[in-house]
């Protein structure tokens, strides 16, 4: 320690020039002290003095004094050079509150100390903002005023300490307890809060207020495939994308790992919710760009709106839950209302998934084959197999529906590997070379064993490798590129044919059908009907996509092709092969059998002329209110204009209903037509997609409303006006 060196030369140095400010005061103390001379009062003050220029320096604190009109007299060097003075001494004679910024971090005025000052009160540990540019500075400040002999306010004399660092950690604590460190959006904490709030606040002023929970599809497979960093600059970039949609930075929560909630106040309109939902769901499925890696992930939405589907942030969030496990459910990429039949969906879910483990044990599980037609000689080049689930209590389950459950359940590699063998040993029964097409799932095309099992499935059933085609869906170009290259090579090296499935339904980029080997594209049913509809680009797209296949040398197949003048469209724009019922159903092997063993199997193309639009084949009871008395009707058809219900007799047209679907879904409708005991009806309010391939209400009556109304019915009973058609088969 150098400490007293220091010491014997500064402190009698009583003569140090008054323009260097701190030496100056200090000397002109120590001249003072000095002067006075009295031995141990002398040495005492001396000691205090010492002990506070070695506090000063020590950078820990500082001191500070002001005569009666707020200027500074004293202050401490380091002060000086932090605010960006050469010294103290150009403080000298400023007002003591310019040290201090006049507002604090939050832009709010700080108004406390020279309140304090006029005042002349004491303070303690005031945090003050440090007039200085850059990293904010803060200080807690401390000051008492003195007063002279006579009584009279003579100034004040005070410390400061720095206190940046704890402000800072304190700050972020405060941050990091209501804000995710990732993304910056609001946590789940401060996200829940908010909707209480917000659910209590417009409770008392009946407002709806949405919310949609958001689940990223795949996004564990980046993590996995190119590791946590780019997992977490995807999460950031995923975070930023929903902000440009949703606009309300603090309405926008990251819940923890892939899922977000989203806050929509004042929002109830289905249509809109729907088309928002869309966007987003859009907008997260265009192709990412992750330190130099190209990846897409996909991203499914429940909704569910207070006060309908509940009024408490729990119901509301437990059914936002619901409805986005429905929407994963039904193939992901997909929104979903909440309604209150997800309760039962997701029960039944449960409970198949249970009964899938054991379905193939059972022999549960068959094999229906759908041809695959040349377009231009109507022959059938192939076939495709397609997994049936024969329920022993509830009859036929659709793959699209357990195909999903096997995925999640981790059954599909067991169900895959059945699948492969079934087919091919099935299609070396069949006479001649006509090739089968299997589905294989993203799943099982991830796992480096496929190769090995599919070499296994022709060794033993004897198959020859050309014979058997792979139809394998875009998702699997997400993750890493170079397994995907390396296990499309192996495939390959195994000499089967690989075919693009759905192609128009995903990411649908041309880029990659210029590396990857495949032998066909196979275009989407939905794809195919979009063209159809006047105004829609598919048409062209489909040219394109037919031109570089050709370009390329693959085939294409034209998906689900039901009416014939989808074949003919189809057809025109030169694609090669044709699935779809205008041709055939999926059939079982016996019936293939049946047909194939002609030698060559040519299908005449019949079905429809045209394709029905948008109509929904249905039956679904439903309540229809006229004169204040309630039918009950069964919907047959439906669309978002209008339907055709069956179940009253004789109504005149131009007659108006309420129908009622349930749920608070009322809709207007005129009848149009009348036969009997059907009315075609017209809507006058059009209905929106549900998100799952049905049609809901834009609105709902609210139950504030019905709650209202409830005491007013009972007394407006009135008799029916027509006949339905029970009774009148009674009568
Ligand atoms: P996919 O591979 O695109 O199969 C075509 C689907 O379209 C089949 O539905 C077929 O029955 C249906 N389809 C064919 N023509 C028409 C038509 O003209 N109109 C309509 N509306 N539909 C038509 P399916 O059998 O219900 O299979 C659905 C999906 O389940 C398949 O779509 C495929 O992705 C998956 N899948 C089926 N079998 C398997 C399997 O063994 N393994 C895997 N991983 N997935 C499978
Ligand atoms: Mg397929
Ligand atoms: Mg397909």
């Amino acid at each position: 320690m150098d400490m007293p060196a220091r010491i014997e030369s500064d402190a009698p140095g009583g003569d140090v020039a008054a323009g260097d400010g701190q030496r100056g005061f200090l000397g002109k103390l120590g001249a003072r002290m000095g002067k006075r001379g009295a031995a141990p009062a002398n040495l005492d003050t001396r000691e205090a003095l010492l002990l506070v220029r070695n506090y000063e320096e020590s950078r820990r604190g500082w001191f500070w004094s002001t005569d009666a009109s707020g200027r500074l007299t004293y202050i401490t060097d380091a002060v000086a050079r932090l605010i960006g003075r050469q010294g103290a001494g150009e403080l000298l004679g400023t007002p003591f509150t310019d040290l201090f910024l006049p507002a604090d971090s939050n832009g709010e005025r700080q108004r406390t100390l020279p309140f304090l000052l006029t005042r002349q009160s004491k303070f303690d540990d005031l945090p003050l903002r440090a007039a200085a540019d850059g990293e904010p500075r803060w200080w807690a400040v401390s000051g008492r005023p003195h007063f002279t002999p006579g009584g009279s306010f003579a100034g004040y004399r005070g410390s400061g300490m720095d206190i940046t660092a704890q402000r800072q950690s304190a700050e972020d604590a405060s941050r990091l307890a209501l804000y995710d460190s990732l993304t910056g959006l609001a946590n789940r904490f401060n996200i829940s809060r908010k909707l209480d709030t917000t659910l209590a606040a417009f409770a008392q002023q009946q407002r709806s207020c949405a919310i949609m929970l958001l689940d990223l599809d795949r996004f564990k497979q980046v993590n996995d495939t190119l590791g946590h960093p780019a997992g977490d600059a995807l999460l950031k970039q995923v975070a930023e994308r929903l902000l440009k949609i949703v606009g309300d930075k603090e309405m926008v929560s990251r819940l923890g790992g892939d899922e977000f909630q989203i806050i929509l106040p004042d929002q109830e309109d289905r249509g809109k919710l729907g088309d928002t939902a869309a966007d987003i769901i859009a907008s997260l499925s265009q192709p990412y760009s992750v330190e130099g890696s190209r990846c897409i992930i996909g991203a499914s939405v429940g909704v569910a709106i207070a006060p309908f589907d509940g009024q408490t942030s729990d119901d509301l969030v437990r059914n936002a839950d619901l409805a986005l496990y429905a929407a994963k459910g039904s193939g992901r990429g997909r929104f979903r209302f909440y309604s209150s039949d997800l309760h039962q969906a997701a029960e039944d879910r449960r409970v198949l998934e249970e009964d899938l483990r054991d379905a193939l044990a059972r022999g549960e599980m068959q094999l229906a084959y759908q041809p695959v037609v040349n377009a231009k000689s109507n022959m059938v080049t192939g076939v495709e197999a397609l997994v049936r689930w024969n329920h022993s209590e509830r009859g036929m389950i659709s793959p699209a529906m357990f195909i999903p459950i096997a995925e999640e359940a981790n059954l599909i590699w067991q169900l895959g590997e059945w699948v492969l063998r079934k087919a091919c040993e099935d299609a070396m029964r069949w006479p001649g070379d006509m090739r089968v097409a299997v589905n294989v799932s993203p799943i099982q095309f991830a796992n480096e064993d496929l190769p090995k099992i599919v070499a296994s499935a022709l060794a033993t059933t004897g198959l020859s490798p050309d014979r058997l085609e792979l139809e394998i869906t875009e998702s699997v170009f997400l993750g890493d590129s170079t397994e995907t290259a390396r296990m499309f090579k192996a495939l390959k090296g195994l000499g089967v044919r690989l075919a693009l499935d759905d192609f128009g339904t995903g990411y649908s980029s041309l880029g990659y059908l210029q590396s990857a080997p495949f032998d066909k594209i196979k275009i989407d049913q939905s794809f195919v009907r979009g063209a159809t509809e006047p105004g829609s680009r598919n048409g062209a797209i489909i040219a394109a996509i037919v031109a570089l296949a050709e370009a390329l040398e693959m085939e294409t197949t034209a998906e689900g092709i039901e009416s014939l003048d989808q074949l003919e469209l189809v057809r025109k724009l030169s694609v090669s092969h044709v699935q779809g019922y205008v041709y055939s159903q999926p059939v079982a092997n016996a019936e293939l059998l049946e047909h194939a063993e002609a030698g060559s199997w040519t299908i005449k193309p019949s079905g429809p002329a045209k394709q029905r639009n948008g109509r929904f084949q249905m039956f679904r009871k439903v309540g229809a209110i006229h004169d204040n008395h309630r039918y009950n009707v069964v919907i047959r058809n439906l669309s978002t204009t209008g339907a055709f219900i069956e179940g009253i007799l004789d109504v005149p047209i131009g007659t108006r209903f309420v129908i009622d679907f349930g749920e608070g879904q009322l809709v207007t409708a005129t009848v149009r037509r009348s036969m009997k005991h059907q009315q075609g009806v017209q809507f006058e309010q059009t209905m929106v997609s549900d998100g799952n391939g049905g049609l809901c209400t834009r609105h709902r009556v609210s139950p504030y409303l019905i709650a209202a109304a409830t005491q007013q019915t009972a007394a407006n009973l009135a008799l029916p006006s027509f006949t339905t058609t029970t009774d009148w088969k009674a009568a």
